[in-house]
């Protein structure tokens, strides 16, 4: 069953369903995409900061797809937000991916606590997509205050913002903020890496089911409507993660699966997260 697509602000269409490759090391990431691509996955998540944009781009190269059949997400990192920085590292981006455009390129934090205003940072996102460098421009890990500067500073809406979303942190707040504005949100870490498998609600859903817990909550994302890119090396879970068309939650699972949220994230928190590579 085909995996649906979401219509972007700017009209530019995405594939619900992709895979991510953080934590993928450099050298098994071309193995790993081409092992999703069999899969049938077209949509591939990486970063500057993951050090293996350019295992994707020999993935691509190798599989014989064509170009406009896969749709390729990377991000600016933390060290480029200054103007010149971010033009120079969206040209590295697309080097590495050996693409002549991105489909989609995000600011992946906002870093408030350096001296470079993301407001800054975001008119230079605003000048590579007027370049052609990306089909769509978004942000990552941005927090309502954050979106808000945008809105009223700029004159370009964010087409997605990519922020931590599972179970036990369903983050309501910022993905209505972006539902409100046109803004799609892109659910990372989908499945807590791991730490919402082992929870009995799931547990329940999924027996009562006949699938997995990964099914179920991956299943729950693609019922609220935000954009999942799960990660696996493994190709019985990359197969696993894939097979979520074939079955439906009903309103009650959805909303006991809602109801586990305890705001308990897995990663960093974007007000204070400023790590440069
Ligand atoms: P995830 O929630 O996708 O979990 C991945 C881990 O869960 C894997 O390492 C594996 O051990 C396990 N797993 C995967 N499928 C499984 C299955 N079916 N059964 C059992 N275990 C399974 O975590 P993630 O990799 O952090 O997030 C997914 C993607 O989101 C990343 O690869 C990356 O592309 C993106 N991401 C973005 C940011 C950001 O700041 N923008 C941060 C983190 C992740």
């Amino acid at each position: 069953t085909a995996v649906p697509s979401i219509t972007l602000n700017n009209g530019v269409t995405i594939p619900q369903l992709g895979f991510g490759v953080y934590q993928v090391p450099p050298e098994q990431t071309k193995d790993a995409v081409l092992t999703a691509f069999e899969v049938g996955y077209r949509h591939i998540d990486t970063a500057e900061m993951y050090r293996n944009e350019a295992g994707v781009g020999e993935a691509l190269k190798e599989s014989g797809l064509s170009r406009e059949d896969v749709f390729i997400t990377s991000k600016l990192n933390n060290g480029y937000h200054r103007r010149d920085d971010a033009l120079r590292a969206a040209d590295e981006s697309l080097a590495a991916l050996g693409v002549e455009q991105m489909d989609l390129f995000l600011i992946h934090w906002p870093l408030p606590t350096i001296d470079v205003d993301y407001v800054e940072t975001w008119k230079a996102m605003i000048e590579i997509h007027r370049a052609g460098k990306a089909r769509a421009i978004g942000v990552s890990n941005f927090q309502v205050p954050h979106l808000r500067r945008l809105l009223d500073e700029t004159e370009v809406v964010p087409a997605v913002n990519q922020i931590e979303v599972h179970p036990y942190l369903t983050n309501e707040q910022v993905r209505a903020f972006g539902a409100e504005h046109g803004i799609a949100t892109e659910a990372w870490s989908p499945i807590a890496q791991g730490a919402v498998l082992g929870d009995p609600v799931l547990q329940r859903i999924a027996e009562r089911l006949g699938r997995t817990t990964a099914q179920v909550t991956l299943r729950w994302h693609i019922q609220r409507g935000d954009i999942v890119f799960p990660k696996s090396v493994t190709r019985s879970r990359v197969e696993e993660n894939f097979a979520l068309f074939d079955f439906e939650l009903s309103d009650e699972d959805m909303d006991a699966i809602t109801g586990l949220n305890r705001d308990q994230r897995t990663g960093p928190d974007p007000d204070v997260f400023d790590y440069i590579p």
